[in-house]
């Protein structure tokens, strides 16, 4: 296959409300799309999830959109073509491991071009089959535990099934023996503290223990692998890692110090489908356990999340809720909440592409950023 044309689509987004996290608050959201053009006129779509501001990864929308307009598609916008030589190699890997964000919004949207291609869904090109996936939601940081609940019952009363509450240690005894006494018996709840603990005072978090948490997600910063080890050994509740998973490199060291029970996989975050199959692959092999997180992606990012949530090492259920949690209106049709499961499109690649209205609104812009 060959490469027509690259484009980098950009999309104010209306979120519905903003999301508070330990690190910093999600207020704003312009969706930024790739679309790659083929020479058979076949048409993909990837989305850039970097968020605006450093307080995830550290990649932020503004760097990372830069690396893909001036790095990532130079080097990957040929290697469809020929076999690579060593330098282009190095050319492609540096590229992608220095901002994997921006690698993923490339690479997904040649997955993309690719499966539709094959007249294949993405979920099936990834090893998955299309199909519904129960979903759950993620509840931020909020002023007064009476807010957090009431939010954790609005959710459940959408039909959700698995609530992820955000807990920082100004704000966790109290909201999680609230929120677990309020909820229905049959609604799951995790809790993620985005690295906010202080991996010098462990037995902090044994308190998870008393309120039958599914699971404990990134207690403490990236880099505290053996922190996280010592934690899991510590506390019944499972240890899941999200941000100290950087690649594969990152989840096998993690899975052989037991640092984690589970991983939270997201694609964007390891640079791509490729290294997140890998990631799954690996997680299945070692009897850990697997599921997608979100990154509030637009439909797009969204559909391609969804696609990898069916792939059989999915243990549990992911953070990819409808478009309605997040955006209003989103970049595509919506994907809609149906008894606490969202419908993975069966049609060709993402089984979706971004609505024209909104593409041409007021506020987008479509930049050319390479043609042949
Ligand atoms: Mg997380």
């Amino acid at each position: 296959m060959r490469i027509d044309r690259v484009r980098i689509a950009r999309v104010p987004l209306r979120l519905v409300a903003p999301l508070r996290t330990s690190q910093g608050d999600h207020t704003s959201r312009t969706a930024v799309l790739v679309e790659i053009t083929a020479d058979d006129g076949t048409v993909g779509w990837g989305e850039n999830v970097a968020p605006e501001g450093a307080f995830y990864t550290g990649e932020t929308a503004a760097v990372s959109l830069d690396h893909l307009r001036n790095v990532v598609v130079p080097a990957l916008v040929d290697d469809a073509d020929d076999e690579l030589d060593d330098d282009q190699l190095d050319e492609r890997d540096a590229a992608v491991s220095a901002m994997p964000m921006a690698a993923h919004a490339f690479t997904s949207a040649l997955a993309d071009v690719e499966a539709r291609q094959r007249g294949v869904a993405l979920a099936t090109a990834l090893g998955g089959t299309p199909r519904d996936v129960r979903v759950g939601v993620v509840v931020g940081l909020h002023d007064t535990v009476d807010a957090a609940v009431a939010e954790c019952m609005a959710r459940a009363a959408q039909g959700y099934t698995r609530v992820k509450v955000k807990i920082a240690p100004w704000r966790d005894i109290d909201v999680v023996r609230e929120v677990r006494a309020a909820l229905p018996a049959g609604v799951e709840l995790h809790v993620d503290a985005n690295g906010a603990y202080d991996p010098a005072d462990p037995g902090r978090l044994a308190f998870l223990d008393d309120h039958g948490i599914g699971l404990v997600e990134q207690p403490f910063a990236a880099s505290e692998m053996r922190a996280h080890a010592v934690l899991a050994a510590r506390i019944a509740t499972p240890v899941c890692l999200d941000e100290s998973i950087p690649d594969f490199a990152a989840a096998v060291e993690a899975i052989s110090t037991r640092a984690c029970s589970v991983m939270n996989v997201k694609p964007a975050r390891v640079g791509g489908f490729h290294a997140a199959v890998a990631i799954l692959s690996l997680c299945s092999r070692s009897g850990t356990g697997a599921w997608i997180g979100g990154m509030l992606e637009s439909g797009i990012g969204r559909a391609g999340c969804l696609a990898l949530a069916t792939h059989p090492a999915c243990t549990h259920t992911p953070d990819l809720s409808a478009s309605d949690r997040y955006f209003a209106p989103d970049v595509t049709e919506p994907f809609v909440l149906a008894n606490g499961s969202i419908a993975v499109p069966r049609g060709p690649g993402l089984g979706v592409v971004p609505r024209r209205d909104l593409l041409e609104g007021d506020g987008s812009s479509i930049e050319t950023v390479f043609e042949r």
